[in-house]
This record gives structure tokens, sequence and C-alpha cells, in this order.
């Protein structure tokens, strides 16, 4: 069921247009994510919805009610930003408060839900503390406290991660996850981080330059990327030159390899096509039955995994293989074989 409307959003700042016709029907419920490059707009749509801009044209939709030309403070929204933004005036308990007072609510009701709200986040004993006496991690909880506590109808999440280090991040976005889960509320991410994006999200919305390239779940960005730009963006890929030898059994050449793929081909025999790899679509394998054979230009040990660079057909492409304890990395100048899994390999539209 649609909950949160995006019509035909529009936006310029003077001369320049930065958001371009932007649709999207969001459920209740839903974690959505605007994913894209810095600058492609996913900030100024947040920004509109929360009412803290105002947009050139379009509208916005929540429950039913249009709420385009509704002020910040009464739409009933919130909103945690990348900076923490705690008041840093007030403790704990007064920062989560904040909203229930503002709304006049009864002291007794007040301070059931701010303890009701810290329970949640896990810092009840901090209550007493001032945000200078916190880290940045419990300050962004803090953060998502005081904005949940009102029982907005709609999260707005504005890179609310991005100034935290690696691990913290990583453990507070299963948190805000779990918590946006439990009490179902319709949420809104913004980030630039596509593992973030893809590891928290319903669905996600890849922007460039102010438009929606694709909206879909991670795991059809990531595997059936509709445009080169989300293939790029999202993950890493390997994009090749590929000549169609037969388009209805959906043979291909790569180099001086053929290869029969999963998706319908729509050019003609001896067109060059682009098809597009994951690292992960590559295996490293004997050189007997292996698909592709080439000189190793790099080999970088990540841990789980190995990414090593190989020539194919003229160029260098990406391959990863799990870590296995019990065989050495392969080293530079070394001539391995690869083999492809074809359902990994992506025909790029445009
Ligand atoms: P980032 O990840 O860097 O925050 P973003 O995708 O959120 O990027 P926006 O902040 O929405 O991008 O900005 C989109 C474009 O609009 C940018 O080119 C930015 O410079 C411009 N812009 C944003 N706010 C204003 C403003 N108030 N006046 C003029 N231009 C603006």
């Amino acid at each position: 069921m649609t909950f949160l409307t995006l019509n035909h959003l529009q936006k310029s700042f003077g001369a320049t247009q930065v958001v371009h016709d932007f649709n999207m029907s969001i459920d209740k419920g839903e974690f959505v994510s605007f994913l894209g490059p810095s600058g492609c707009g996913k900030t100024t749509v947040l920004r509109m919805v929360a009412g803290f801009e105002t947009p050139s044209a379009g509208s916005i939709v929540i429950d039913g009610q249009d709420q385009t030309s509704l002020k910040p403070n009464k739409r009933n929204i919130g909103m945690v930003f990348q900076a923490y933004a705690l008041f840093p005036n007030m403790d704990v308990f007064d920062n989560v408060a904040f909203g229930l007072k503002i709304a006049g609510l009864p002291k007794a009701e007040i301070e059931d839900r701010v303890k009701e709200m810290l329970d949640m986040i896990h810092l009840g004993h901090l209550a007493e503390r001032f945000p200078y006496q916190l880290s940045g991690g419990q300050q962004q909880r803090v953060a998502l406290a005081r904005a949940l506590a009102p029982k907005p109808q709609v999260l707005l999440l504005d890179e609310p991660l991005s100034a935290l280090d690696a691990k913290i991040r990583v453990s507070l976005r299963e948190e805000i996850r779990q918590i946006q889960q439990q009490l179902g509320i319709t949420t809104v991410f913004v980030t630039h981080d596509q593992e973030e994006a893809l590891s928290i999200s319903d669905r996600i919305v890849v922007m460039n330059a102010g438009k929606a390239d694709q909206i879909g779940t991670p795991f059809e960005i990531y595997n059936r990327p509709a445009t080169r730009f989300v293939a790029s963006f999202v993950g890493t890929l390997n994009v090749l030159d590929a000549v169609v030898v037969d388009p209805i059994q959906r043979i291909l050449k790569l180099g001086d390899t053929t290869l029969t793929i999963n998706e319908d081909i729509r050019a003609a025999a001896g067109a060059t096509i682009q098809i597009a790899m994951r690292p992960e679509s590559g295996t490293l394998c004997a050189i007997d039955g292996a698909t592709f054979v080439g000189k190793v230009t790099s080999s970088q040990f990540l841990g789980s995994v190995i990414r090593t660079r190989i020539e194919v057909a003229g160029k260098s492409v990406s391959f990863d293989s799990f870590n296995d304890p019990g065989v050495k990395p392969p080293t530079i100048g070394e001539i391995v074989g690869i083999t492809i899994d074809p359902s990994g390999l992506i025909l790029l539209a445009d």
C-alpha cells in the first residue's frame, strides 16, 4: 500500500535544475535508500520531503494528504542528519524529550516515552549524559531516538553513518534496520555508499544527475542493472567488447573465447556489443578447460577474497576468488585459468 508518493518532483536553484521529474511510490513500512554520487540531488529530494526546500514543481503526498506546501513543523516527519545535531546544552533525556515537550505531552507520558526510546537504543543508563560525553555512535543513536520519539509518519535519514568509523557504521546500520522493522516505520535513507544501501534497504533508487536511473530491490539493482551508470556505480564491474556470433543461440565471442550467455541478445551476428562482468562471476581454475587463460597483472589479498587482475581480450579484468588457506594466491606474471558463470554476465542496454 503506497504511503509516501513523490510526484514529478523538480527543483532548480536559480537557473540550475538539480532534480528532474523525480517519481517514486513508497509503501508503508518500507525502507528505501537514495543512492548516488555526490551532487546527484539525493539530499535535495529528502529536504523537499522534510519541507526544508520547496519543490519548483511536483507534489509530495503522505498517507493520502498533499503536504507539498506544509511547513516542516506541520509535517509529521522525523529526521536524522550526518552531523549529530544534538542540542549540546541538553542531556540525553532532554534531547529525546524535545519533540514531545513541543507537542505539549503530559510530563508522565513524556517520561514513559523517553524511557521506551532509550531502552530501544540501549542507552537507558546514559540518560543524564551530555552530547560531549558520548561517542559518535551513541550520539547518532540518541539522534535516532529523538527523531522517533514523537511517532513520526516517516523517518528521513541523511547519511547518518558517514561520520562514524567503519566498525560502528556496520553495527549501527544493522541496529537502524532492526529498529525500523520493529516499528514498521516508512523510511528514506540517503547514502553514497553502495554497500550500505545494498545491506539495509527494501528498495534502492539509484540517482544520477537529478534523476532516478533505476528503482529496484538490492538484488535487482546489483544483478540486473538497467543502465551502464547503475552497473558501474553499484559494485565493481568489468566492461568488455564482445562480438555476436549467433543471437538466437545467445553465442558471443570475447577475444578468442566463445561463450553462451543466459540473456537475450538484441543485436545481429557480427555486431560488437558491450558485456559487463562482475568480479565474482569468474573463478580461478586449472588452465585446462578454463574459459579464459591470461597473465596476472595484479593480485590483491583482501582476506575473504583474492582479487586478481588478468588480461582478457586485450583488457585488464578483475576476478574475485574465495580465499582457500590451502592454495597460494596467484603472483604477477603467472598464467592462470578462469571459469566464467554465464549467469553473471550482463548485457548493457546503453
Ligand atoms: P552529497 O552526497 O554531496 O550531499 P547530494 O546527492 O545529496 O550530494 P544535493 O546536496 O542534493 O546532492 O545537491 C544537488 C546539487 O544541488 C549540487 O550540485 C548542489 O551544489 C546543488 N545545491 C544544493 N543546495 C543548493 C542551494 N541551496 N543553492 C544552490 N545549489 C544547491
